[in-house]
């Protein structure tokens, strides 16, 4: 019992989740949050903020080459966005899965993009796309002090341990 207590606390990760201006102005916030949740993953940060444009650019710095990168970054910057961490075992891979491909036109059914976007530039929703990256982010967007550490009751049976 010990060990697969070990390998659970092992396994547990963190990714940055956010739901972009277009996702937030569609009123499609509970509608991702609910997949996240029901799947099992446990929300241990959430606040809402229009990032300013300098912020959305060290957001997407690795995107700076990039021909939309401008556009991205004023779009990120125009509304509110809805900035989360997410919590779980494996969270930061399957995270990406549940959101689907960034072009929502090759985004399978299903999946948060291929479901209730259409087009790249308005898919509604950002993920960390690694261990590496999630922290980054996370860091960015958060305070230490805004992140929630507890145990929820339904672990144990999402899990199968205590
Ligand atoms: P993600 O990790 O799936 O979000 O994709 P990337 O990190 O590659 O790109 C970040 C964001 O830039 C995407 O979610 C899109 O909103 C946007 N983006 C990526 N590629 C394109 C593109 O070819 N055209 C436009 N307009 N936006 C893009
Ligand atoms: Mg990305």
């Amino acid at each position: 019992m010990l060990q697969e207590q070990e390998a659970h606390a092992a396994e547990m990760e963190r990714t940055f989740i956010a739901i972009k201006p277009d996702g937030v102005q569609r009123g499609l916030i509970s509608e991702i949050i609910s997949r996240f949740e029901r799947k099992g993953f446990k929300l241990v940060a959430i606040k809402i903020v229009v990032p300013s444009k300098e912020f959305a650019q060290k957001h997407y710095h690795d995107l700076k080459d990039r021909p939309f990168f401008n556009g991205l970054c004023e779009f990120l910057s125009s509304a509110p966005v809805v900035a989360m961490v997410w919590e779980g075992e494996g969270v930061i891979k399957y995270g990406r899965k549940l959101i689907g491909a960034t072009d929502p036109q090759k985004s399978e059914p299903g999946t948060i993009r291929g479901d209730l976007a259409v087009v790249v530039g308005r898919n509604i929703i950002h993920g960390s796309d690694g261990p590496e990256t999630a922290k980054d982010e996370i860091n960015l967007w958060f305070k230490p002090e805004e992140l929630v550490s507890y145990t929820s009751n339904a672990e144990k049976w999402i899990y199968g341990v205590n």
